[in-house]
C-alpha cells in the first residue's frame, strides 16, 4: 500500500460544472403527489485557467462560454454537454446544485436507463 501524499490534488486539467434543475410539477402521481418533470437545467462552468482572467463575463480562452441553459432535454443535454471532448481536460466535476435530496436523481435515471454503471459515495443509504 502506497503511503498518503500530503499535497492538493491538481485541478489544472478539471472542468467544474454547477448546475441546477427547474421542474413542472403538472402530473399528479398520487391524490397528494407530483411529479418533477425536469423543465430546465442551468450550468455555470469554470476552469483553472478562467480563474486568472481579469473580467469573469468574458468566455473563458479555454473552457470557452461560462453559463449554458438547455431546455428541450435537459437532462440528455446536460449528460451530452458534460461527455463533450475537449482536449485540454482529463476531468469534468459536476456539482448539484441540491445533489441529494432532488437533481442527481434525474441524472441516475437517465444513467440507469443508457445502461451506464454509475459509481457512487454513499453515506449508509444516502449518496453523498
Ligand atoms: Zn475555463
Amino acid at each position: 500500500m502506497q503511503p498518503l501524499k500530503d499535497e492538493v490534488p491538481s485541478a489544472d486539467n478539471v472542468l467544474f460544472v454547477f448546475y441546477d434543475f427547474e421542474t413542472s410539477q403538472d402530473t399528479k402521481i398520487s391524490e397528494t403527489t407530483k411529479l418533477h418533470v425536469p423543465i430546465l437545467v442551468c450550468l455555470q462552468q469554470f476552469c483553472t485557467a478562467g480563474e486568472i482572467q481579469d473580467d469573469y463575463e468574458q468566455d473563458c480562452a479555454r473552457c470557452g462560454k461560462r453559463r449554458h441553459s438547455f431546455f428541450e432535454d435537459p437532462v440528455g443535454d446536460l449528460l451530452s454537454y458534460l461527455c463533450e471532448p475537449r482536449p485540454w481536460c482529463k476531468k469534468v466535476v459536476a456539482i448539484a446544485h441540491n445533489a441529494k435530496a432532488f437533481d442527481l436523481q434525474f441524472i441516475l435515471n437517465r444513467a440507469i436507463s443508457l445502461k451506464w454503471t454509475p459509481e457512487l459515495i454513499l453515506n449508509g443509504l444516502k449518496i453523498v
